[in-house]
This record gives structure tokens, C-alpha cells and sequence, in this order.
């Protein structure tokens, strides 16, 4: 079916008349009599029906929709739609099946004068199907003589409602007829959505399963996230809680909420961000091992490859949170009682000056390196955002992902080093044997620092750009060549 969209001529409505026919009243292509008008037609009378009613309406179709008791429904649709029975499906020449899946078998008797029509199936699944058949291929079944185009199950009633500048323009769409898909492809544009043409009808199983996904690629760095919070955040109150509860019978449960939070955000956030780019390492060492670019990653290695992204992100939520709780330390009151007593007690024992001047070193570099630490991670999160990356060609984008996510890395590490100062040598700090958590941090980042700054040796570098730009290990071989040709500068290695 190809439908013409030029037509500018008047048709009449359902209980109206729509008058002037804008250009969405179109006739079935060949055809130029104005009763031919293309007619849309829409079966259920639910809200998926009568936001798309009004939205065709809005756009100057003649719609009319099919009900079990239309009496009921017509008061709740635009006067300019014709509310009648289901069999009025046979006046329309594209129809929407807007009913639910489990009920499509409630609709066969309209099979003959459904015959040879577009039928649009906007239906969604109850949840994520791996194998078909998806909802379009059963209804294509049950009407053979009719073609299935799927689509519009990812525009919600609201956004048919309130127009495409709210919500995704995006329509996915496909079905084995070209014909029917286009013709609903021309109908979608004139609705000021923007059509996605996803293929044949098998790809209806994936396209119904869009919009059952729950932050898909969120997963794995969301539990990893969630996983280390709880790890470090009970580590910590092993160290700072119950170890002076233990030997000393000391109360520090008033650390919990925010002291503990506090020390466990950044651990997290440094782990996360070796994370980012542990998977990288991993995959340079692999290619150099196997010698070629061209042998698939294992699937955990591809998945974590692709989810670098929300790793980065979750690493920078974890960093923006402990750089908001160290802002607010000083304004605890327990803060300032310590600070009280601290200073009643240097004026007891008659301490004038308490300035150390380690201390303050120590304290002004683990501040300036950790802010510098959170711009860079800034700056990668903002150029992560599709709008950003956009704007930067791939070399820029490289150069912001990796060399400044390195040095984001790089300055991560080292203001927990400078936490750490002297600490992992003092036996005071291995409470119950277990090292402070800043050693236990460390270990990841440092792991793929070092990784790194290994692959940038001059000979596996230039062994792993050689691998990158193709050249295989197994394809190698070695040939003589001339004393000439080896003066003139010919290598005398190839690949075959
Ligand atoms: P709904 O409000 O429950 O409407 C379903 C309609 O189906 C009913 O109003 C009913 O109209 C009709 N129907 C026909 N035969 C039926 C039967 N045997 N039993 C019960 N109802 C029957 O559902 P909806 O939200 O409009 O959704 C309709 C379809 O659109 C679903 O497949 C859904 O997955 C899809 N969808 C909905 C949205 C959304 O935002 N709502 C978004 C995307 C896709 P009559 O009583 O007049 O016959």
C-alpha cells in the first residue's frame, strides 16, 4: 500500500468535518476521487487510542475507531473522531491495533475486512521475551492476508499526547511489506515524529523489548558500585568503630553517618576509576599475547570494554559525594567538641603553638591534588554526555578519555598516597592485623598504573601499534632480501 500525502482536498469527519484537509488527509496512491481520502482507523479505546486519536486528528487525519461499546467511550475521544463498532475497521485503510496482545484472538471476525490493510501493532510485552514469536508475529499470523508494520510501542500515550517536542521523536519501525512500513513511515512524519526503519518483522521481538530494559548497561557498574560501598564502608567501621569499642571501650557509633561515609566514598570512587580503565590494560596485554588484533575478547572482557562509561560515571558520584561530606566535616558538632577539648587540653599542658609542620604539608598536597583529581574527573564526565562528545573529533575525545582520564587516575592515587603519608608503617594503624583500607585502595589503581606505564616501553609499544594497525604474529614470516635492497631501507619482514 503507498499512500499519497499531497492531496490538499476537504473531507469530511467522523461527527464533524474536519474542513480544509491539511496534507495529512491522504488517498490511497493511483487513486484521485476525494472519497478516497485515506481514512486511519484505530481499534481499542483505551489511552493509547485516544492520544493518538487526538494527535491524528491534531494532524488533520479523519480518524475512526473501533470499540466493543462505543456509547461508552465517545465523550472521552475528540469530536472531530468517529467513535463506532469494530467493524468499522473496514472503512480505514491503516489501522493501529491498540488492544492488549492477549486479546488479539477477540479480533479475528473483523479478519475480512481487515484484509489487505496496514495493521499497526503498538503493543508491548510483560516482560524481556529471548525468543519469539514476538506480539506483531502472532497478530501477523492470526491475520495473514492483512500487513504487520510494529511500531509506536516505544512513544508512550503521553508523548502522542503532548506532541513529539516532549519526549523521544524516535519511532522504531519495521515489517516484511516496504510498501505498508512506508506508508506508516510518511504517516509518523507527519506527526512530527522521526521514523527508524529497524528492518523486517523478526526484528519485533527486540524492538518490544526496548522498553522493558532497566538501565541495561547500568547493571554491572551499579552492583560493583554497590558491592565496594558495603565492603569498605564495613571495613572501616571494623577499623574505626569496633576496634576502640573492642580494646578500649570507647562509643565512636556517631561515625557511622558521616565520618565512615566519608572515607568510604573516595575508596570507592578510586577503585571505580582503576575500573575504567583495568579492562583496557587487560585487552593491550591480551592482543600482544595472542598476537593479533583479530581474535574475539572474551564476553566478560567485550562487556566490561562497554560499560567503561558508567564505571567513569559511578567513580565521579562517588568523588562529588566525598568532596560534599569533607566540605561539611568541620560543621558536625562533634567536630567542634573534639576541637574544643584539643584546645583545652594544649592549655592545660600549656601549649602555646600546636603547628606541625609535616602536618601541614601534608594536609595542604592531599587537598590540592584531590580537588585537581575531581576536575579532571569533571571534565571526563561532562564529555561522556553524547551532546559533549558530539562536539569533539575522535583524537580530541581520545585525548580527553584516556590521557586526562590517566592523569585523572594518576592524581586519585596519589592523594590517597598522601593520606596514607607514613601510615602504612605504623603498626598502631593494622588493627585486629588487617591493614588501613587506604593500602587496600591503592592496589588496583597502582596495578594499572604501573600496567601502563609497562605497555609504554618502546618495544611493546611499537610491537602492540603494529598489532593494532593489523599485523599478526601467525601471518609473520622473515625472507632475505638483497644486500641492495636492505641498503636501499626495505624491511625484510611482512605479513601474508
Ligand atoms: P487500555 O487502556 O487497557 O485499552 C485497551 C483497549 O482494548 C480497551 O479500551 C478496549 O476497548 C480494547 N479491547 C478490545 N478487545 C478487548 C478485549 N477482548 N478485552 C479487553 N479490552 C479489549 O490499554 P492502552 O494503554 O490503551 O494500551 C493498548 C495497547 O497499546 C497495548 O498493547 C499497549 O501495550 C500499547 N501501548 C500503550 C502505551 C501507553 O502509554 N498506554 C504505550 C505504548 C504502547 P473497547 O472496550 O472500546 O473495545
Amino acid at each position: 500500500m503507498s499512500l499519497d500525502f499531497d492531496s490538499d482536498t476537504p473531507v469530511k469527519g467522523g461527527s464533524g468535518t474536519v474542513g480544509r484537509c491539511s496534507p495529512c488527509n491522504r488517498r490511497v496512491a493511483g487513486s484521485s476521487s476525494p472519497s478516497d481520502a485515506l481514512v486511519i482507523g484505530i481499534l481499542g479505546t483505551g489511552d493509547f487510542s485516544r492520544s493518538l486519536a487526538r494527535r491524528l486528528v491534531a494532524c488533520g487525519c479523519r480518524v475512526v475507531v473501533g470499540s466493543r461499546t462505543p456509547s461508552r467511550f465517545v465523550a472521552l475521544f475528540p469530536e472531530e473522531a468517529e467513535v463506532t463498532h469494530m467493524e468499522a475497521a473496514n472503512q480505514a485503510d491503516l489501522v493501529f491495533v491498540a488492544v492488549y496482545p492477549e486479546h488479539y484472538s477477540t479480533l479475528v471476525h473483523l479478519k475480512p475486512a481487515l484484509a489487505g490493510k496496514a495493521l499497526v501493532d503498538v503493543s508491548n510485552g510483560l516482560q524481556i521475551k529471548q525468543e519469539g514469536p514476538s506480539n506483531a508475529q502472532q497478530l501477523a499470523d492470526l491475520f495473514p492476508e492483512s500487513s504487520v508494520v510494529k511500531g509506536f510501542n516505544t512513544t508512550s500515550a503521553w508523548t502522542l499526547q503532548a506532541g513529539p517536542r516532549d519526549g523521544s521523536r524516535q519511532v522504531l519501525l519495521c515489517s516484511d511489506d516496504q510498501m505498508a512500513k512506508s506508508s506508516v513511515m510518511q504517516l509518523c512524519r507527519r506527526m512530527g515524529f522521526i521514523p527508524v526503519d529497524m528492518g523486517l518483522l523478526s526484528s519485533s521481538l527486540e524492538i518490544e523489548n526496548l522498553p522493558l530494559y532497566l538501565f541495561p548497561s547500568w547493571r554491572t557498574p551499579i552492583i560493583c558500585t554497590l558491592a565496594l560501598f558495603i565492603f569498605f564502608y564495613l571495613y572501616n567501621s571494623v577499623h574505626e568503630v569496633l576496634h576502640p569499642y573492642i580494646t578500649g571501650g570507647k562509643n565512636k557509633l556517631y561515625k557511622l553517618p558521616i565520618e565512615i561515609v566519608n572515607v568510604t566514598f573516595p575508596s570507592v570512587a578510586l577503585v571505580m576509576l582503576a575500573l575504567v580503565y583495568l579492562p583496557g590494560v587487560i585487552a593491550a596485554f591480551l592482543q600482544l599475547w595472542r598476537g593479533t588484533k583479530y581474535t574475539r575478547f572474551p564476553d566478560w572482557l567485550d562487556h566490561w570494554l562497554t560499560r567503561r562509561k558508567q564505571f567513569g560515571l559511578c567513580s565521579f558520584l562517588c568523588a562529588a559525594l566525598h568532596a560534599v561530606y569533607s566540605l561539611c566535616l568541620p560543621m558536625r558538632k562533634s567536630a567542634r567538641f573534639q576541637l574544643l577539648n584539643k584546645a583545652f587540653e594544649q592549655v592545660k599542658a600549656g601549649n602555646a603553638d600546636s603547628w606541625v609542620e609535616a602536618d601541614v604539608w601534608r594536609m595542604e598536597l592531599y587537598l590540592s591534588v584531590g580537588i585537581m583529581a575531581l576536575g579532571l574527573l569533571s571534565l571526563l564526565a561532562v564529555t561522556s554526555l553524547p551532546s559533549v562528545a558530539n562536539t569533539v573529533n575522535w583524537r580530541e575525545f581520545t585525548f580527553i578519555q584516556s590521557t586526562l582520564g590517566y592523569c585523572a587516575l594518576f592524581m586519585g592515587t596519589l592523594h590517597t598516597l598522601i593520606f596514607g603519608w607514613d601510615r602504612a608503617f605504623l603498626a598502631a594503624q593494622y588493627h585486629f592485623g588487617l591493614p588501613p583500607t587506604f593500602l587496600l585502595v591503592l592496589i588496583l589503581p597502582l596495578t594499572v598504573l604501573l600496567s601502563r606505564l609497562a605497555l609504554f616501553l618502546p618495544c611493546v609499544n611499537h610491537r602492540l601499534r603494529q598489532i593494532r594497525r593489523g599485523w599478526e604474529k601467525s601471518r609473520h614470516i622473515r625472507f632475505t632480501l638483497s644486500s641492495e635492497d636492505c641498503f636501499n631501507g626495505l624491511e625484510n619482514v611482512s605479513n601474508v
